[in-house]
Parts: structure tokens; sequence; C-alpha cells
């Protein structure tokens, strides 16, 4: 007897079987490759390291932005090592097996959908049959001396909107990983379709020879991902990537899948299987969530629609917010009144032509 089952290997469907079994619900889980390594350099900040299963190791480090020039962030920011991530995350009672969740014969009693955002189209709507917009990014992972002339040690970069050269606006991203080598990633933050990895990998290049690193033959390191809601499976209780907890105007999604299994775990396991699908929605999607969402889309919106000469200008506007306001949009899932505060101050403070752009795009949220 299954009480639950859960398709998904990734940090979403470990942390939802292991609430689940914790509960006492008798869990499996299914994935194609469910031993198989995160490939994914994860990232959240600091001060929600706490979310980490006991036994997690992270790196933190100080970080910092450049916009209209440097600015030092109030939160650190944290690396995952994956291995002790996954690790916290395996419960001893969570019964796992190889496949994939569309072929697991019926009986389970609960079945839950973690299997990312990647998913065909169902051709039901126009949201699903739309493109999505993704996060692309081509990195390669140095030694920490080689990375010195673009990020100390203990230090990380969080956005750096200095163009390498013309074309659409990325940044590099660059991050100190706990195995002690440096992630250096360009980062298209939102494209639709997402930007090519070739021009994310020659941006990349302009950039470390301008800034005298020579990462020789280093690993390399490939994003792609969408950044919107995929179309949801039919009879199942969708979370994680697959519940549309991508924030869609940052691509992070990890911390609140964290914060959020155990509580979804108990609503399903106080409502039973005929209410688990609704006690789930109710935990996942309150009204502020909700609303909160429409917000962030309206930001993706705003991303999508902005000129590459007025994204140092957003971004620079963005972070001089009050930090209560950054972390309400970036982190703050049902904090309606902070996120709208933070793009209200936002539009007020912007230039005539960026603040067209936001007004314009930001319509698009309603679709
Ligand atoms: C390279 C990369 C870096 C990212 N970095 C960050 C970051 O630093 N911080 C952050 O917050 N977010 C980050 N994201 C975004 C997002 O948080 C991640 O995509 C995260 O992995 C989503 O977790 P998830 O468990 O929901 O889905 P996934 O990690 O995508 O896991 C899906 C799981 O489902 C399995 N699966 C797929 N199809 C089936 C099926 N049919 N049946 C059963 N199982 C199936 C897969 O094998 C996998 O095990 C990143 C994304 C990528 C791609």
């Amino acid at each position: 007897v299954i009480d639950v089952l859960v398709g998904g290997a990734g940090p979403a469907g470990l942390a939802m079987a292991s609430a689940c079994a914790r509960l006492g619900l008798r869990t499996t889980l299914v994935a194609p490759r469910p031993s198989a390594p995160w490939p994914a350099t994860y990232g959240l900040w600091a001060d929600e390291a706490p979310l980490l299963p006991d036994g997690a190791r992270h790196t933190t480090a100080r970080a910092r932005v450049h916009a209209d020039g440097e600015r030092w962030l109030t939160r650190g920011y944290a690396v995952l090592d994956n291995e002790s991530v996954r690790e916290g995350l395996t419960h001893p009672a969570v019964a796992v097996h190889e496949g994939r969740l569309e072929d697991w014969p019926d009986g389970a009693k609960v079945v839950i959908d973690a299997t990312g955002a990647r998913r065909p189209a169902d051709g039901t709507s126009t949201q699903a049959t739309r493109r999505s917009a993704e996060q692309t990014a081509f990195g390669v992972v140095v030694d920490a001396e080689v990375a010195a002339p673009l990020v100390r040690p203990g230090e990380a970069v969080f956005m750096d909107w200095r163009q390498p050269c013309a074309g659409p606006a990325t940044f590099l991203y660059a991050i100190p990983r706990p195995d002690g080598r440096v992630l250096l990633e360009e980062t298209s933050l939102a494209h639709r379709p997402g930007l090519g990895l070739s021009e994310l990998r020659t941006r990349l290049l302009t950039r470390l020879i301008a800034s005298g690193v020579d990462p020789g033959d280093a690993p390399v390191d490939r994003v792609r991902f969408p950044l919107e809601r995929p179309a949801p499976r039919p009879g199942v209780i969708p979370f994680g990537a697959a519940a549309g907890l991508v924030h869609p105007a940052t691509g992070y999604s990890l911390a609140d899948s964290l914060r959020l299994a155990p509580a979804v775990a108990s609503a399903i396991h106080r409502a039973g299987p005929a209410g688990a699908r609704r006690a789930a929605t109710r935990v996942l999607w309150s009204p502020a969530a909700r609303a909160v969402y429409r917000l962030r889309r309206a930001g993706l919106g705003t991303l999508l629609a902005l000129p590459a000469d007025r994204t140092a200008e957003f971004f620079a506007l963005f972070f001089a917010l009050p930090p209560r306001l950054q972390r309400a949009f970036l982190t703050e899932r049902e904090h309606l009144a902070g996120v709208v505060a933070a793009m209200a101050t936002m539009f007020a403070n912007a230039s005539p032509p960026l603040r067209r752009t936001m007004a314009l795009h930001s319509c698009w949220a309603r679709h």
C-alpha cells in the first residue's frame, strides 16, 4: 500500500518524500535516475540556509552587485554541497524506484508530481502552448586563484551587469563552491526563447579575457530552464518547479521547496486522500501567494521587454531599494504589501522611458 507516490528526485521530490515519510506516510519515490547527482550548482540566500536538512554543507560568501556602480548586499549568499543536501533529504523509509511517474501503475492514494518544470505543452491553453521564457547560462568552474581577478575568496558576485560586448544584456554570476572552486557564469536572466548557450559562451570568454582570466580547459556548466509555470498534469498534486514555485523573475525555487515541503506534507496527512489536492493547493497558493505570483510575472514582463541599454538602470534601482523591499520581491512569496511597495518604489524612481516599459509590459501579467 502506498500512501504517497512522489515523482521526481530533484530537491523538491526528495524534500517532499522525506517530509511525508517523517509523518509516517508510506512513501514511494520514482524517477528515471533517482540516485543521479544533481547537475546544478545551487545557491540560496545565507539566511535561508537553516532550511537545509541536518548535515547539509554549504559555503557562504559576502555578495555584491554591479549595475551603475558596485554595491555590497546586506544578505550573504550560500552555495550548496549537493551530495550532503541529497543525503540529508534521504529518508530510510522512502521506497525508491527507477521509472517514470506516468508509467507507475495505479494504486497510490496520493500522487505528487515533482518532475520539474520541463513538460511538453498539453495544447489546451495559451499559457501552455506559448514557448516559455527561459533563463539560460554558460559557466566554467575554475580554481579560486584563476577567478581572483573577478571574485576574491569569501566573496560572490550576484550580478555584474557591465556588458562584455554588444548584444542582449547578460550578467556575470560568480560564486565560490563548497569544493573550493569558483563558478564563473554568464547568465541571461529571462529571454523568450532562452538566449543560446553558444552566444553566452562567447560573451563569457570575452568577459574573462578582458579581465585577465584564463579558464583553460575548465569544466563547463550549462543552464537552461523555463521561468513560467508548466501545464499541470491531471489528477496529481504538483510540487517544486512543476507547481510553479520557480520565481518567474529570478529563477529561484529551491528555498521555497524546502520551506513548503513539510507544510504541504502535513496538509496532505491531515486531509487524507480525498481532500489532499485541495489541502496542498491551499498551502501553496494562498490568495497572497497568487497575488505575489502575478506581480512577479509582471516583473518578468518588464525583464523580457527591457532594452539592453536600460538594464543597468533597472538593476541599479532594484538594488537601491531598502533591503526589506529587495527581500520581499526576491524571496517572500506571500508578502504582498512588500512586493507592491518594492515595485511601486521602482516605478516612482525610474526614468520616463523605463517607467513606460514597466507600465506597458506589466499588463502582460494579467494573462
Ligand atoms: C542548472 C540550474 C541551476 C539552477 N540554480 C538554481 C539556484 O541556484 N537556486 C535556485 O533556487 N534555483 C535554481 N535553479 C532553478 C530551480 O530551482 C531548479 O530547476 C530546481 O532543480 C527545481 O527543483 P525540482 O526538484 O522542482 O525539479 P528538478 O530539479 O528539475 O527535478 C526533477 C526530477 O524529476 C525527475 N523526472 C523528470 N521527469 C520525470 C518523470 N516523467 N517521472 C518521474 N520523474 C521525472 C528528474 O529526473 C528529476 O529527478 C536552477 C536550475 C538549473 C537548471
